[in-house]
């Protein structure tokens, strides 16, 4: 399997190659050159992996299909190291939970970190330590986060031999539950960098030291973002799991509703569905911060600027923009990759936005792709967890809650299950649940006290200067 750029360069790599990497050399995203397909046959196989030897058999299954240059029992030691109940709670790794008629939610949110980002991240942390040592190379990951992200990759790369955690984030800014996850972390490779700034000081540290390509470069300077895609490919793997928890047999459908930011959860689904497992449609959730909605209802793409960008109760959908969304849209495009590259860096660029309403493909976002979207506010949240509560004694947190109300509204054919994806626990967003329901939200007992636990972080006005002394220091 090779893949190519969104923008139409002329390279095809290989898996590994682009593992480590990030954009494209054209400022494409990466996608693999068409999609692997899985026939009636091999669903049942899939199917009987899950069932017999679980969701790390089925993880290796799907990952074998697009990796080429990992041996096959290295990459299932790979997977079988990552996909344990003893790192994510419950053999199932992702069990379905029954909420009302043909509603379901998949939980993504019994990792380390309490978000799905775990189930794809932890991967990585593996594949990363796995091709450094192969290459004989270190990396030091930069990032940025407000939350959710960060977290994610410092309990993925703890401890990995090979790898350092550069992690920006804003000082103060954090919920005190969060800021606790991240700066109790006492392993050697882990830094916390609190800049006395916003998340997008931080943001802007992080593609200031990533434009100093000799330093980039002396420095082994990499990321972990959403556009990476071996993340994208591991998020493939909880919907062939979701849809062999609610069917019995390859004939019946499912649908899944996503709580979407950045489009590379619901982007997983687009490639499940693309290789052919029986998805009805995709419904994109988001909150305040439509911009997704707003193209799949209209055609028209536009990206906000930081005063158009709300703060919500739902922040790990707080986007200005999709990063994810090249890759769609390319498939959309009949993989034209110069039409890409018109839109994405032309379009976007000199307009800020792009108009494919009056472009008969974009019909096919629905009609081929299965794609619809809705919208939800922080009165929707509110509401929403407290009758989910009410009615069934579920607690769910404020992202789900924009998926759970959304999903309600696009349930169609009740014979079609409708699953939502849990992207994080309530004990995340502490605040609105109490808002919500009167009384805060059940901690897991791991996370007893985390607040009163010694913290390991460095306190820095936002200087790029001081960001890039630090990592030098802490290279040696
Ligand atoms: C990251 C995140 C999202 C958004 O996911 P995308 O892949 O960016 O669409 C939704 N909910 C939670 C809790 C998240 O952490």
């Amino acid at each position: 399997m090779l893949y190519l750029s969104t923008r139409g360069h002329p390279d095809r790599k290989h898996f590994c190659d682009i593992l480590l990497e990030g954009l494209a050399p054209d400022g494409g995203l990466y996608l693999p050159e068409h999609y692997p397909q899985i026939d009636d046959a091999a669903l049942t196989r899939l199917r009987k992996a899950y069932q017999s030897q679980g969701y790390a058999e089925l993880a290796f299954q799907i990952l074998s299909l697009y990796i080429d240059d990992i041996p096959a029992a290295d990459l299932k030691a790979l997977c079988a190291k990552t996909y344990t109940a003893e790192v994510f709670g419950t053999g199932e790794i992702v069990p379905l939970r029954h909420l009302e008629d043909g509603l379901w939610l998949e939980a993504l949110s019994n990792g380390p970190t309490l978000a799905f980002k775990d189930i794809a991240m932890q991967l990585l942390g593996n594949l990363f330590e796995y091709e450094l040592k192969r290459r004989g190379e270190e990396l030091n990951i930069l990032g940025a986060t407000s939350g959710d992200t960060g977290s994610a990759a410092e309990y993925a790369m703890r401890g990995k031999e090979g790898v350092r955690v550069f992690m920006t984030s804003p000082h103060g800014r954090m919920s005190a539950f969060q800021q606790a996850q991240m700066f109790s972390l006492q392993d050697e490779n882990i830094h916390n960098i609190a800049i006395e700034g916003v998340f997008d000081d931080c943001q802007d540290i992080v593609k200031a030291v990533s434009n100093d390509l000799n330093f980039k470069r002396q420095y082994k300077i990499g990321t972990v973002n959403s556009i990476n895609w071996a993340r994208l490919l591991a998020q493939v793997v909880y919907y062939f799991a979701g849809y062999i928890q609610a069917t019995e047999t390859n004939d019946q459908k499912v649908s899944f509703t996503v709580p979407s930011g950045n489009f590379g959860n619901i982007c997983a689904g687009h490639v499940a569905r693309c290789m052919g497992l029986p998805i009805a449609r995709l419904v994109v959730a988001t909150n305040e911060n439509d911009v997704l909605d707003e193209f799949f209802r209209t055609g028209v793409y536009r990206v906000r600027g930081s005063a158009d960008t709300h703060e919500t109760s739902s922040p790990s959908m707080d986007i200005s923009k999709a990063s994810n969304f090249e890759r769609f849209i390319f498939d959309l495009l009949g993989r034209n990759g110069q039409r890409t590259k018109a839109l994405f860096s032309a379009a976007l660029q000199t307009y800020g936005r792009f108009d494919l309403s009056a472009d008969p493909l974009f019909a096919d976002a629905a009609a081929k792709y299965g794609f619809e979207s809705g919208r939800s506010t922080h009165a929707d949240r509110l509401a929403t967890i407290k009758d989910t509560y009410h009615r069934f004694g579920v607690t769910i947190d404020t992202h789900t809650a924009d998926g759970v109300k959304v999903a309600r509204e696009h349930r169609g054919d009740p014979a079609v299950p409708m699953i939502v994806l849990e992207t994080a626990l309530p004990i995340k967003f502490a605040e609105t649940i109490q808002e919500a329901l009167g009384h805060a939200p059940e901690r897991p007992a791991r996370f007893a006290g985390i607040e009163a636990l010694p913290k390991r972080v460095q306190v820095m006005p936002a200087d790029v200067e001081r960001v890039k002394a630090y990592i030098e220091r802490h290279c040696q």
